[in-house]
């Protein structure tokens, strides 16, 4: 939980407001305002220098009726019971929006692991295994990497799982490394994603790529992949991307006068998603302020880097030349920013549709390791092409006859695809 506010109530409150446009059966939504599963249990890990440390995990399984749950475990400190109850059920509606055959779940452990050594992650992760292999599994949870956890991990997982059911089952977990069943394309899968949405929203508003400039936040998995879809697929320019710096400690802006080159950044990157600064201003990049890029002279903003990065403090800063607000990250714009855009015809993509690749890979890799087949990573991206060219269509149409908001509109999506799962499956 971050301050004062409870994401599950937050997750709750959305719902409930959504629900009442809906005019959704209360007896329905009451299932829905709560996971239908919940776990909580003690990891006893033996550290390395003999001692016992006992961590507290948890699996949240929000809804299944349209497959089995599917939802990352994270590592952090900070986790709370509340924070994985949201987000399983917020991965209930991101799975329906992007209309594939799972359900929502989340899972985590309270702990730093940058404190643990490689073999205390590897016996932690071993520990959540051994506590929760009877209730997850290809058929019934798959859960993936979030914050804090790795492929590496997920490796573990997956050989754990296998060794417990007795079989080789590389679809218990996704995000697994590519030598071990892992997808082709899952790196490039959610900027990508991003990116498919942002060409329909062109399309549907009349504007010509190669006539548009894109502002991008972040310049980590997602803005990487973004930013070269929109010069490479698109043919547009992007001004700038930003991150955070490490060394100096502060966040800084990259920008130059023709455009980013997002493959030269991208050599000069780290695996944290840090532009060298040196390099960058050595090949003529100008680094600013890290705040910036919401100012830039730009068609497309892209927040991809943290939540709640537009709000009331700067949204008004935006150039007027914005039409289309594509929300890589997670959570990237507040309210107050959500009114911004609705009075002044701003269009916007919600970061449960544009950033659903990720999840859509995973679910393709998933695909993969039952039919132990595997696909190019042309026709990985093809497929993912097709599903979020489906997704956001299936949310404009709603929101064209709904006359609704764009965020609005994919709930409504969502929640009435998991209804209508719940009722013919006889649950209410
Ligand atoms: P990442 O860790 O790879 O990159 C984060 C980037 O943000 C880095 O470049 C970092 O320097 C930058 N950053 C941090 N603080 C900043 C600041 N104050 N100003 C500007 N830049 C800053 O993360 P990611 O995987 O690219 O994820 C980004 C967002 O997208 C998160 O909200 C994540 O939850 C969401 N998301 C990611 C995926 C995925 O598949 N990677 C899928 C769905 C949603």
């Amino acid at each position: 939980m971050s301050g004062q506010i409870n994401e599950f109530e937050m997750a709750q409150k959305q719902f409930d407001g959504v629900a009442k446009l809906l005019n959704l059966d209360p007896q329905i939504s009451e299932v829905l305002r709560w996971p239908m599963r919940e776990f909580s249990f003690r990891i006893p890990v033996r550290m390395d220098d003999g001692t016992i440390r006992s961590f507290q995990g948890f699996r949240v399984q929000h809804n299944d009726a349209r497959g089995p749950h599917k939802g990352g475990i994270r590592f952090h400190p900070a986790e709370t019971f509340d924070m994985v109850r949201a987000l399983a059920t917020w991965m209930t509606w991101k799975c329906a929006v992007a209309d594939i055959p799972l359900g929502g779940g989340k899972g985590g452990v309270i702990v730093n692991p940058a404190t643990l050594s490689v073999a205390e992650k590897e016996r932690l992760c071993r520990g959540w295994v051994q506590q929760m292999w009877r209730n997850i599994g290809p058929r019934q949870d798959v859960p993936a990497p979030d914050v804090g956890t790795t492929p590496q991990m997920m490796g573990w997982m997956m050989d754990e799982y296998s060794k417990l059911a007795g079989q080789y089952t590389p679809g218990v977990f996704t995000g697994k490394p590519v030598s071990s069943g892992g997808s082709l394309g899952r790196t490039e899968a959610t900027g990508s994603g991003v990116i498919y949405t942002v060409r329909e929203a062109m399309k549907h508003l009349n504007l010509d790529p190669k006539n548009c400039i894109a502002a991008m936040q972040g310049f980590g998995n997602v803005t990487q992949y973004a930013a070269i879809g929109f010069v490479d697929m698109l043919g547009g320019k992007v001004a700038c991307v930003s991150c955070w710096d490490h060394k100096d400690k502060v966040a800084y802006t990259y920008s130059k006068k023709d455009g980013i080159d997002p493959h030269f950044l991208l050599d000069i990157t780290d695996e944290y998603g840090t532009i060298d600064k040196t390099k960058a201003q050595d090949a003529g990049y100008v680094a600013e302020d890290g705040e910036a890029w919401i100012t830039k002279e730009a068609d497309v903003l892209m927040p991809g880097a943290l939540s709640g990065q537009v709000n009331a403090d700067n949204v008004t800063k935006m150039s007027k030349r914005v039409k289309i607000v594509a929300e890589g990250a997670n959570g990237p714009c507040t309210p107050e920013a959500d009114e911004y855009y609705k009075k002044n015809d701003i269009f916007n993509i919600p970061d449960f549709l544009c950033n659903a690749g990720g999840v859509t890979c995973s679910y393709f890799e998933q695909v993969q390791n039952d039919m132990n087949f595997y696909w190019s990573k042309e026709e990985v991206l093809q497929k993912l092409d097709s599903k979020m060219t489906q997704a956001f269509h299936g949310v404009l149409e709603m929101a064209k006859a709904q006359k609704a908001y764009m965020r609005d509109a994919a709930y409504m999506v969502a929640i009435d695809r998991v209804v209508k799962a719940m009722e013919l499956r006889g649950w209410v």
